[in-house]
């Protein structure tokens, strides 16, 4: 019994210990930011002036399947407030086949992010203050995702005409027609996002985000009144 008890504690401080807190081997984890990642990501999506502490940020690897169900593995760098949630999004989109093309660290595109979404690829963490502001967006906090970035684009309809970025998704506009990674009401991405809480960029009214899922402003509020 006394053996039992000291295998237990042993078990219970190096799980206390381990900054992973998901299961290594089914290739879904969340850990802190290493030396290694911020090497990375330092200049890049974690510019000079980002006040966001790194613990505030963690280090996701996922696997995900694309349109022809082949899997890949992922990395995603977003919030430790949405972190779990992120993951186990991530989790269920996998094993439900929900095809997602590519989930690399926007760093692996200098952090620029039109480059980014014309690659089709999914991600979070991006940091910059909203311009002639000391606001930080959501990307920046970590709190907001987009998904499948090609084919659900950001568009705005203006005096001059609409405007859509990435500037490669026109044929992608037109939310009437049929095509792979489209975002819809009706499926389990939108699902799996809402109901945790994210609202979805499909959904504005001044203007669509079709890639974009995001905390509340209330929420974001709570976390980082000095920056929201
Ligand atoms: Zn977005």
């Amino acid at each position: 019994m006394k053996k039992f008890l000291m295998i237990a504690a042993v078990v219970v401080l190096v799980l206390q210990a381990s900054p992973i807190f998901a299961d290594v081997e089914d290739g879904f984890t969340v850990s802190e930011i290493t030396p290694e990642i911020f090497a990375r990501i330092k200049g890049k999506s974690y510019k000079d002036n980002c006040p966001i502490p790194l613990g505030d940020l963690r280090y996701l690897r996922v696997l995900h399947k694309d349109k022809d169900g082949v899997t890949h593995e992922g990395e995603m760098i977003c919030s430790v407030n949405i972190a779990s949630d992120v993951l186990e999004i991530f989790r269920a989109m996998y094993e439900a086949g929900y095809p997602i093309e590519r989930v690399r660290l926007v760093d692996d595109y200098d952090a620029d992010d039109e480059t980014s979404m014309r690659d089709n690829n999914s991600s979070c963490f991006n940091f910059r203050f909203i311009t002639h502001s000391t606001r930080i967006s959501k990307h920046g906090l970590g709190l907001a995702v987009d998904i499948n970035t090609l084919y659900n684009p950001y568009i705005r309809v203006t005096d001059k005409g609409t405007i859509f970025e990435p500037a490669t998704a026109g044929d992608y506009v037109d939310r009437t027609k049929d095509f792979p990674y489209k975002i819809t009401r009706d499926d389990l991405c939108y699902k799996l996002f809402t109901e945790r809480g994210f609202e979805w960029g499909g959904e504005w009214k001044s203007l669509k985000d079709y890639q974009h899922f995001e905390v509340s402003d209330k929420r974001a509020k709570e976390l980082y009144p000095d920056y929201r």
